[in-house]
């Protein structure tokens, strides 16, 4: 029995991101959070600032402000906005910029040195890996190594692709202990096609816990890369683990990429399973077929005060492994009608697939970086027109990484998906051109992550991604009208321009467009870390009084019936 019993205990998984709030036009506007947190009073005008930023245009998108002022900056907080003459141990002339919120950055899978600058020169001032994540027992790790040497704030997730890796493949190589290393783990195959029995299910669920209890910002799962092992009960579970510490779910959804029906499908058991838990989730990077109608869904939930979001990226195309199951011909092309000569793009040589050469590098180099076009240029414009999402990049490694460092000169890095350098600045350049409010793609930029991770109780986003007295300093100065990417496919590491100065927990960590050497203000995005895990392992008795019936497809089905037939005796 005992020996059933652990077979029993069940257990499954999920992941995503964004946000969204109102068809009125104040739709980015929401309930604020900061009347707890927000006691602060203004310093006066006579103060000697740390920083001040003279004649720019303050953009507020909690409050919809939109002015011509100076701003003062004390102790890495936002101590004074005013029409008034103010003096600084440093003055920045905004004159003809927008002075606004750092961009924060949910989604971005590279939290390392080389990819700072152009971090930076996009200007986002805090980087999280909310759709991945680290090794739940490496979390805190994950942190320490950041601390101090960091020039923009960074968070992270706990990672159940990692952790299904480690307990279904045995994978133990850790070396970045986020998403860089799924190069490795993705070699093996356990971790995205097998259902976990309730020993292994228990044994996930408890890596992931050990996450949280080090204080990661909720779990990132990527379901759609684990269509077949991962059982709706297993996402489910997933989501209730997070739920138990208030937390989030980032998910890449079970459908993507794929059919208007498979995408929207895959937001939608992310959100049923948010509704029933009551609890946050994220639509990572719904920016696919069907993306209209998740937007709706993630609007009128938020109506109805739940804490659910969703985040894009403006491109076209995706990246992924060579030997991501979605690309199986059987997928990519019988199902979705696509031509790998036509939409699969190797990010180091340039050159596009044919069925013959994918086949043949997926034997020598499986988990190669590719770039996959998935969407009409056409909709990326009618994205950044819906209110209350996210932007986020989905940034990705440069490839190759081997002996990058923070200043190795743009030219020489190798290649990415532009995304990971030209996200933001992207995002404003098309507003100009489209005609879309400034404050629109402000708020998209910052506030629209910031509000629901400080809904959640993480108090770094309580005081963040909002450009008020009181608030920490994390701005990005750019000027409106020459704002731009130039990341493109063929050379995704070139780094955006129009943003001269950006300011990170009060610190100027880039002045006239040039980040600066050993500057590193940014702080640990994180939660306390707990004494004591929250998570009880699943079982068959514990299971049945609370659902009378054991689930069908949660993990190994035949070992369930046995031990279900055997418990029942
Ligand atoms: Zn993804």
């Amino acid at each position: 029995m005992t020996k059933h019993l652990n077979y029993l205990t069940v257990c499954l998984f999920a992941c995503m991101l964004a946000f969204s709030s109102c068809q009125s036009p104040d739709s980015n506007r929401q309930e604020s959070t900061q009347d707890s947190t927000n006691s602060y009073t203004p310093l006066p005008a006579s103060t000697d600032f740390d920083v001040v930023i003279l004649n720019g245009r303050v953009m507020d998108p909690e409050t919809n402000f939109d002015g011509i002022r100076n701003v003062g900056i004390k102790d890495g907080i936002i101590a004074l906005i005013t029409e008034e003459d103010i003096k600084g141990k440093e003055t920045i002339d905004a004159t003809g910029h927008v002075v606004a919120p750092g961009f924060i950055d949910q989604h971005q899978h590279c939290v390392d040195p080389y990819i700072f600058r152009l971090m930076v020169r996009d200007g986002r001032t805090t980087i999280m890996d909310l759709e991945h994540g680290a090794f739940g027992p490496k979390v805190d790790e994950w942190y320490k190594k950041r601390e101090g040497v960091t020039p923009v704030n960074f968070a992270v997730s706990s990672n159940h692709e990692a952790a299904r890796a480690h307990v279904l493949d045995g994978f133990n190589e850790w070396k970045f202990f986020n998403t860089p290393d799924a190069l490795w783990w993705r070699v093996k195959q356990g971790w995205s096609k097998t259902r976990p029995n309730l020993e292994q299910g228990n044994q996930i669920l408890s890596v992931l816990d050990e996450g949280l209890r080090m204080g990661a910002i909720g779990i990132g799962s990527t379901t759609g890369y684990m269509r077949e092992g991962v059982s709706p009960r297993e996402l489910f579970e997933v989501q209730k683990l997070s739920a138990l510490y208030g937390r989030q779910l980032g998910l890449h959804v079970r459908g993507t990429p794929g059919t208007d029906v498979q995408e929207s499908n895959g937001h939608q058991e992310l959100l049923a399973n948010a509704a029933a838990l009551n609890a946050p989730a994220i639509s990572m990077h719904f920016n696919n077929p069907g993306y209209n109608l998740v937007h709706e869904l993630l609007v009128r939930m938020r109506e109805q005060g739940h804490n659910v979001w969703g985040g894009l990226y403006p491109y076209a195309a995706g990246s992924t492994a060579l030997n991501a199951v979605f690309l199986d011909p059987d997928t990519w092309v019988k199902e979705l009608g696509n031509k790998y000569e036509e939409t699969v793009m190797d990010v180091q040589t340039g050159e596009y697939y044919t069925q013959e050469s994918r086949e043949k590098m997926l034997k020598t180099d499986p988990t190669r970086p590719v770039v996959v076009f998935k969407m009409p240029e056409s909709a990326i414009v009618e994205w950044l027109k819906l209110p209350g999402v996210a932007i986020a990049s989905d940034g990705m490694p440069i490839y190759p990484w081997d002996s990058l460092k923070w200043d190795t000169p743009y030219e020489e890095l190798g290649n990415a998906h532009p995304r990971s350098a030209g996200c933001y600045a992207k995002a404003f350049r098309l507003a100009r051109e489209n005609d879309i409010p400034l404050m629109q793609i402000v708020a998209m930029s910052s506030y629209n992550t910031a509000n629901p991770l400080g809904k959640m109780g993480l108090k770094a986003m309580q005081v963040r991604g909002r450009m008020q007295v009181g608030m920490v300093a994390d701005i990005t100065i750019f000027d409106p009208a020459t704002i731009q990417d130039n990341a493109t496919y063929a050379k995704g590491t070139l780094p955006s321009t129009g943003i001269p100065h950006v300011i990170v927990n009060g610190v100027i960590v880039m002045r006239d467009s040039e980040p600066l050497a050993g500057v590193n203000p940014g702080q640990a995005i994180r939660f306390p870390v707990e004494e004591k895990s929250r998570f009880e392992g699943l079982n068959v008795d514990t299971w049945k009084s609370e659902f009378y019936v054991m689930p069908e497809h949660f993990g190994c089905t035949s070992e369930l019936d046995a031990a279900v037939e055997e418990h029942q005796h």
